[in-house]
């Protein structure tokens, strides 16, 4: 991938990016909570959950970039700052999705982590507008794009001048219809041979399958993944988006203790 100035792997030294006590790219770091921001009491009881079970950021979408007009769109800047008060409770730093370019200003200053969402991959100037802001942004693979597109993107934020980008594997639309799409597990290696950033996987989105989002984190650790994005709500059959993947707060508890084990011990025998 010859275009790659700024993200291919030179050497071997890797990009860590620091969102306040948390370290994307050492460790494996744990990012819950719920695909959108329906209230101030839904957000704040599953980040106080997801907290207490061991995720190390809260995630929520303030904006849904929906497929139908009708559905549920998010609670823009009213989602922000229960975003904010959620943080403000539990200490997570916050990662919301932004979506439009003329948002990114004002999203800044409530956001810890912007999130480029895969139907905006190539959203050239929403990825120059994040690239000139001073957030870490976590850029989304779009759905049907190849790793050479996807790092482009990550290169047009880059060259802005923003360092501080991290890559998600959400699943890829291939002819198999029982998962809601296919985790791409071979891209957390192969961008870890093509670049310095640090990638995580969304098994929540990849499978759309609430069996299937333990075992593909814990496929994530094995292959050398940076962490997992997972949604989780207080109450699934609620939920107002993506209510049918959503874990619930002991799932997700029982899903940390496996992910924690599983991590621990490669880190012993030097696996990780
Ligand atoms: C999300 O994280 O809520 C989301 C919409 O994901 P994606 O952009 O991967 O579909
Ligand atoms: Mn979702």
């Amino acid at each position: 991938m010859k275009n790659l100035k700024l993200a291919a792997l030179q050497g071997s030294k890797r990009t860590v990016v620091r969102i306040g006590d948390v370290k994307v790219g050492q460790g494996f770091v744990v990012i819950a909570g719920p695909c959108g921001v329906e209230s101030e009491e839904q957000t704040v009881e599953t980040a106080i959950a997801v907290k207490k079970a061991g995720a190390d950021m809260l995630r929520g979408g303030a904006f849904k970039p929906r497929t139908s007009p009708y559905a549920f769109q998010g609670l823009g800047l009213k989602g922000l700052k229960i975003l904010a008060k959620a943080r403000d409770q539990t200490g997570l730093p916050v990662v919301t999705e932004v979506i439009d370019p003329r948002d990114v200003s004002w999203v800044c200053e409530y956001a810890d982590v912007l999130q480029i969402g895969a139907r905006n991959m190539q959203n050239f100037s929403l990825l120059k507008e994040v690239g000139k802001s001073d957030k870490p942004v976590l850029l989304k693979r779009g759905m049907h794009s190849t790793l050479s597109e996807w790092l482009n993107c990550a290169e047009y934020i880059l060259n802005e001048g923003n360092p501080d980008v991290m890559l998600c594997e959400r699943g890829i639309r291939t002819f198999e219809k029982y998962t809601r799409n296919t985790l791409d597990i071979s891209a957390v290696p192969a961008v870890k041979e093509l670049t310095h950033l640090p990638i995580i996987t969304d098994p929540t989105h990849a499978t759309g399958k609430l069996s299937l989002i333990p075992s593909m984190s814990m496929a994530s650790i094995a292959a050398g993944a940076d962490g997992i994005i997972v949604e989780v709500h207080r109450n699934p059959a609620e939920a107002l988006s993506d209510k049918d993947q959503a874990l619930t707060p002991p799932m997700f508890e029982k899903m940390m203790k496996d992910i924690r084990l599983l991590q621990k011990l490669m880190e012993k025998e030097g696996l990780r």
